[in-house]
C-alpha cells in the first residue's frame, strides 16, 4: 500500500518566483510588484510549457477523428479535465468547460430559461421559473453574477432580489433568511468577493436556499486561486471558477455541477460535440458534462489549466491559504494604520489576501498612475462591482490583490508608497 505524501503547509515566495519570469520585468526603474492578481494571475512557465507543447506535438480536433493525433489529443483533454475536477473533489463529468466564469453563469442562466420554456422534457422542470419566482443574489456580486440574473427575470417574469451586505462587508445573514423565502428558486452568490475579500457564510446561505428549495450557484473565482476548496462538501448545485485567476490561460473556465443536476439542465449553446443523434427536425443531446460543450473546445486551455492546477496542488493549497493570510494580515494592518484611508469591508472574518480601499481627497486613478510610476500595479474603478461600490458611496476604489508569489517586502514597498499618496497630492500628510 503508498502513502500519500504529506501535504505542504508552508511556501516559500522567494523560491516559486522563479517559476514566473513576468516578475523580474521592470515598470520604468522599478521593479514590478504585481498587485492585481484578483484581476488576472500571473502563470509559472509549467502552463505556459503545457499550451506549448500540446500545440507543438499533439494539437488536433478532440472528440473527432479516428487518427492517432486526435486520440492523443482527446486523452491529454480528458486528463485535463480529471485534473481540474479533482482540484475541487469533483468527478470528471461534473466538469464542464467553460470560456471562463462569466460564460458559465450566463449557461446556467440560460440552460434555466431554456427549462422555463419547456426544453428538457419533465427532468428539467425543477429549473422552470414562473412569473413571481424569486431570484436571490448578493449585494456583493462581480456583475458577472448579477447582469445574467437581471436578464433571467426579465425574460420570464422571475423576481431578482438581493441580500444587503453589512457596513464591514459581511453578509447579512438575518436579511438573507426574509429575502430567501418559499418562492426563491435560485440563490447565487459569491464565495469571495472581488472587492471585500471576506470569505463569505457558504453553509448558511445553502442551507437556507435548501429550505427554500431552491438552488444554489457558486462563483468560486476568487477562492479557487486561495482556498482548498472542496465544492462537493461545500453542497452547492452549481458552481464557476476562472482559469485566468489561479494561474491558468485566459479563456477557459470551468462550471461544476451536482450530478442530479447537470443531468436535468437542458443545453444552452447546441451544435456540433454536444449530440448522439440530429435529423432535420430535431436533435438527441448527449449526457454532461458534453451537452454543455456545443462547438470545438478550448483544448490547449484546458491543458494549461490542468498544469495550473497541478502547481497549486505541488506547492499545496494549504500552504497557499496559510502564506495569503499572512499577506493578508500584513496588508490589512498596514492600511489600517495610514491615515486617510478607509477600507470596503474592515470586518475581522476569514478573508484572501485581497484590500479595496478609498484614499480620502484623491480620486482612485490618481492613486493607480502615483503607484504605477512606482512600478505597482493595483486596480482601480469600480472593479465590476458597481452596485457594491455605490453601497459604500463611491464609484471607485483602489484594489490591492496578492497570490501565492507575493512577497511581504512587496506588501512593505506598497503600504510605503499608499503612505505617501496623500501628502503628494496634498491632501494631508
Ligand atoms: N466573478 C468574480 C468574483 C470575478 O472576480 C470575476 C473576474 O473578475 C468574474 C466573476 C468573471 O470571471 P471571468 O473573467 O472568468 O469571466
Amino acid at each position: 500500500m503508498t502513502t500519500a505524501p504529506p501535504r505542504p503547509t508552508t511556501l516559500d515566495p522567494e523560491a516559486l518566483r522563479g517559476d514566473f519570469a513576468i516578475l523580474e520585468t521592470r515598470i520604468g526603474d522599478s521593479p514590478l510588484v504585481y498587485l492585481d492578481s484578483a484581476a488576472t494571475s500571473q502563470k509559472p512557465r509549467a502552463v505556459i510549457d503545457a499550451e506549448v507543447s500540446f500545440l507543438t506535438s499533439a494539437n488536433s480536433a478532440v472528440h473527432r477523428g479516428a487518427h492517432t493525433l486526435a486520440a492523443e489529443a482527446t486523452e491529454l483533454f480528458e486528463d485535463a479535465r480529471a485534473a481540474v475536477a479533482g482540484f475541487v473533489h469533483a468527478a470528471p463529468e461534473q466538469l464542464v468547460w467553460t470560456s471562463g466564469a462569466t460564460a458559465g453563469i450566463n449557461l446556467i442562466a440560460y440552460a434555466i430559461g431554456n427549462a422555463t420554456l419547456g426544453r428538457g422534457g419533465e427532468p428539467a422542470r425543477r429549473f422552470a421559473l414562473a412569473p413571481g419566482d424569486g431570484l436571490v443574489v448578493t449585494e456583493a456580486e462581480h456583475h458577472a453574477n448579477l447582469i445574467p440574473w437581471q436578464e433571467l427575470a426579465a425574460r420570464t417574469g422571475a423576481v431578482l432580489r438581493h441580500i444587503p451586505v453589512r457596513d464591514d462587508g459581511t453578509i447579512d445573514l438575518e436579511a438573507a433568511a426574509s429575502v430567501i423565502g418559499a418562492r426563491t428558486r435560485v440563490v447565487a452568490f459569491p464565495h469571495v468577493s472581488n472587492v471585500l475579500g471576506i470569505v463569505n457564510p457558504v453553509a448558511e446561505l445553502v442551507a437556507l436556499a435548501r429550505a427554500a428549495g431552491a438552488i444554489t450557484v457558486l462563483d468560486a473565482c476568487q477562492s479557487a486561486p486561495h482556498l482548498p476548496l472542496d465544492l462537493p462538501a461545500l453542497d452547492v448545485d452549481l458552481a464557476v471558477f476562472s482559469g485566468h485567476k489561479m494561474l491558468g490561460p485566459n479563456a477557459i473556465g470551468g462550471l461544476y455541477g451536482r450530478a442530479d443536476v447537470l443531468e436535468a439542465l437542458p443545453p444552452f449553446l447546441t451544435g456540433g460535440s454536444m449530440i448522439t443523434t440530429v435529423t432535420l427536425d430535431g436533435a438527441e443531446y448527449l449526457p454532461p458534462p458534453q451537452r454543455f460543450e456545443a462547438g470545438t473546445q478550448p483544448v490547449s486551455q484546458a491543458i494549461g489549466l490542468a498544469a495550473a492546477v497541478r502547481y497549486l496542488d505541488a506547492v499545496g493549497m494549504d500552504a497557499v491559504h496559510a502564506h495569503e493570510t499572512a499577506l493578508e494580515r500584513r496588508l490589512r494592518d498596514g492600511l489600517r494604520s495610514i491615515p486617510g484611508i478607509r477600507l470596503l469591508g474592515d470586518a475581522d472574518a476569514e478573508r484572501v489576501a485581497l484590500a479595496a480601499f478609498d484614499v480620502d481627497g484623491v480620486h482612485a486613478h490618481d492613486v493607480g498612475q502615483f503607484l504605477d510610476a512606482r512600478g505597482i500595479a493595483v486596480r482601480v474603478g469600480h472593479h465590476c462591482a458597481q452596485p457594491l461600490h455605490r453601497r459604500f458611496g463611491l464609484t471607485a476604489s483602489v484594489r490591492a490583490s496578492a497570490a501565492l508569489y507575493t512577497t511581504d517586502a512587496e506588501i512593505d514597498e506598497f503600504l510605503d508608497a499608499v503612505s505617501g499618496v496623500r501628502g503628494y497630492f496634498g491632501v494631508g500628510r
